[in-house]
């Protein structure tokens, strides 16, 4: 079924559309429900950074909900989840259900995670790559995340997704900004 990529750095309005996309499913007999990962730490629900809350349950692999018989399920915050949980994706996807996905498309390094190349690998049908106002020159084209500890930098060392659990602090920054190794 269909697969709908929602990607970006921090405060691009990634859950805020994620959100968005399941509010009208409220009004029909379909079987949704919205997922992120027991390894966010921050929020209890999905929460947009203007403050528009949805309820949604921890998980910790999209191994879990794959026998759920949903019709459309949301997953918010991707990159948190294991490496390997590209599969179950695609499981759910021949299952027959709507999968739609928000998360950071690269670490604090500016890689890709690797789930989220085995998400395109699989071919979704839309991909939608949001940027956010840069927090250095305010120009609106931040896409990288740039992760900080006392206002420096951290280039090495850190496992690729990072609990925010208020050690770090993390900053959009488009291209020019952005400080790689
Ligand atoms: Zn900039």
């Amino acid at each position: 079924m269909e697969l709908i990529l929602i990607l970006g750095p921090m405060k691009s309005g990634k859950s805020f559309e994620l959100i968005n996309y399941f509010a009208p499913l409220k009004y029909t007999d379909e079987k949704f429900a919205l997922f992120h990962s027991i390894n966010n730490v921050r929020d209890e629900a999905i929460q947009s950074r203007n403050n528009v809350v949805a309820e949604a349950r921890k998980i910790k692999s999209i191994k879990e909900i794959v026998n759920g018989g949903y019709a459309a399920v949301g997953i918010d915050e991707i990159h948190m989840f294991p490496d390997t949980d590209a599969k179950y994706v695609a499981e759910l996807l021949r299952w027959g259900t709507r999968v739609v996905i928000s998360g950071l498309d690269t670490d604090y390094q500016g890689r890709m995670f690797k789930i989220i190349k085995e998400l395109l690998e699989l071919g979704p049908n839309t991909v939608n790559y949001k940027r956010a106002v840069c927090d250095h020159c305010r120009q609106p084209d931040a896409v990288y995340t740039q992760v900080l500890k006392d206002s420096v930098p951290i280039f090495k060392g850190l496992p690729p997704s990072i609990p925010d659990d208020g050690t770090y602090a993390y900053r959009a920054l488009c291209r020019r900004c952005f400080k790689k190794l």
